[in-house]
């Protein structure tokens, strides 16, 4: 594993980031995400393909617009070094193998998930039902799952979360979390088998609980605020994938059964 081919890579995922980007931005608006091509949201021209290289681009033109002058939002090029970090991340994890796919599938996925609730509260339907049927094929063939695993992870997954809605809405009459959540969350159990749907549950819930304190603190609890759950499931899968393993065995020995 030479340093050329990891930059490589880091390259690749890059253009897959620009690609999420227009996913993230017209998936929720019921739009085409092949045509038209990109144009610029504030002017509406078209950007050149020379204006489009990922990062690159936007440190050249300064985050702005060439035509109209108008920022850009740093969310473009946030997302295109995210999407780079994790396709690097993977490779040099799980080197050139049939995970390194399958489980960049499944960060990108992620990563167009976490910004499409940031911004709208949902979960698209089209991204977590082809990922459940995509996570239960590719168990055949990944190392750290198999079908039954995979099964077994999208039923205790999706089975926790939703029993968790369920008794939140009844006891406080408000939605803390959504079906988009739980549908999420059985993608996740068919990625990745049922230890990651059960860790991905828990430390989701952890950092969740962090957020809603960090909230309070800073921002006042007169307010009862709707944070979205995707991103912390998103985030959680993805912890999964480089330290699950390690974490586990760490829990295990403190509480000492390893
Ligand atoms: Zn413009």
């Amino acid at each position: 594993m030479t340093v050329e081919v990891i930059v490589f890579v880091f390259i690749f995922g890059m253009l897959i980031g620009s690609f999420l980007n227009v996913v993230i931005y017209r998936l929720p608006e019921h739009q085409s995400i092949v045509s038209p091509g990109s144009h610029c949201p504030h002017c509406g021209k078209p950007i050149k393909p020379y204006d489009n290289i990922p990062l690159v681009s936007y440190i050249i033109l300064r985050g702005r617009c060439r035509y109209c002058g108008n920022r850009i939002s740093l969310r473009y090029p946030a997302v295109e070094l995210i999407t780079g970090l994790l396709a690097a991340g993977l490779f040099i994890k799980y080197g050139l193998t049939i995970d390194l796919m399958v489980f960049f599938i499944l960060t990108a996925g992620l990563t167009a998930i976490t910004f499409i609730d940031i911004d709208h509260g949902i979960i698209p339907n089209t991204l977590s039902y082809p990922g459940i049927i995509i996570g239960f094929a590719s168990s055949f063939f990944v190392s750290i799952n198999n079908p039954i695993s995979s099964v077994i992870g999208m039923l205790t997954g999706a089975g926790i979360l939703f029993v968790t809605a369920f008794t939140y809405k009844a006891v406080t009459g408000v939605e803390g979390m959504g079906m988009g959540d739980v549908k999420l969350m059985a993608a996740i159990g068919a990625f990745l088998g049922w230890e990651a749907a059960i860790f991905t549950v828990i430390i989701s819930a952890c950092i969740g609980a962090l957020a809603g304190i960090a909230l309070i603190l800073f921002a006042g609890k007169g307010r009862r605020y709707a944070i979205p759950y995707g991103p912390f499931i998103s985030l959680s899968a993805v912890v999964y994938l480089f330290y699950g393993h390690a974490l586990i065995s760490l829990y295990l020995r403190m509480i000492g059964y390893a």
